[in-house]
């Protein structure tokens, strides 16, 4: 069997339980080396095979994965945040179909959750947004135009932005085509939830200085909207005059 586990935004202990057991199990464990924090590894058993990813093409994950699994051993596939967001399992999953190899996904929890927990924000404000975009910039992967940047600024939600902060002008140009006012506030979270974690509060039209003047280029999310700024409504679910399923309304 092989399990795609999502090893969590970085701190060691924000992988999930099954992520943790299935990793003390292993025989065998492929992690994403350019992301996953090296600490979760010190789970594994002393005989456990350990191979780095970041210098692997697909075909050669594969050539370690599949003999492993058909000889019955446990084999860990370790994934940064959770796999299912540019994780690059689609691929892997379809040659395992092929070859009628049985696989599993534990899923992890995403850095755009980890930079929410660093930002001590909520993503989805009453009268603010009520809708979380993920998406990233254009780059060697290129995304449909109907995604672009510019286009999905339109709706003025909350954006997460991942795999851009080397690009950080030409963002922020597109944001305010799409429609936001260059003063919307906007975060650069770096290596959230690890030990070096960085937030950075500023303007979409401030997020290329900051980032240059701080030296921030890569493992970083952009955060953008209303959300991190201070006007919201107060939540229904939790206003005394509001009744539902689970209490009554306060007279
Ligand atoms: N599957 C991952 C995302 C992989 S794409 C997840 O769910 O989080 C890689 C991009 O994710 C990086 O370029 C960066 O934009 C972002 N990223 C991953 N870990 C991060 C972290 N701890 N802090 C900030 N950004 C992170």
């Amino acid at each position: 069997m092989i399990h795609f586990v999502g090893a969590g935004p970085g701190a060691e202990d924000l992988i999930t339980v099954r992520g943790a057991k299935l990793l003390e199990e292993a025989d065998v464990v492929v992690y994403a080396g350019s992301l996953v924090n090296p600490a979760h590894l010190a789970r594994t058993k002393a005989d456990c095979a350990i191979y780095n990813s970041a210098s692997m093409t697909l075909e050669q994950v594969m050539e370690v994965m599949v003999p492993a699994a058909q000889t019955g051993k446990q084999v860990v596939r370790l994934h940064t945040g959770d796999p299912s967001i540019y994780g690059a399992i689609r691929e892997q999953m379809d040659i395992l179909d092929a070859k009628g190899v049985p696989y599993e996904v534990c899923p992890g929890v995403s850095s755009f959750c980890g930079a929410a927990a660093a930002l001590r924000a909520e993503y989805t404000l009453p009268n603010v947004s009520q809708t979380v975009i993920l998406s990233r910039m254009a780059g060697r992967t290129p995304v449909p135009e109907r995604e672009s940047i510019r286009a999905l600024a339109a709706h003025g939600s909350t954006m997460v932005l991942f795999l851009s902060s080397g690009m950080l002008g030409k963002l922020a140009e597109e944001l305010i085509a799409g429609g936001y006012a260059p003063e919307t506030p906007a975060a650069i979270v770096y290596k959230a939830t690890w030990p070096e974690e960085k937030v950075f509060r500023t303007t979409i039209a401030g997020l290329e200085q900051m980032a240059n003047e701080n030296g921030i280029h890569k493992t970083a999310l952009i955060t953008v909207g209303g959300f991190l700024g201070n006007q919201y409504e107060r939540s229904k679910l939790y206003d005394p005059s509001f009744a539902h399923g689970c209490r009554e309304a306060d007279p």
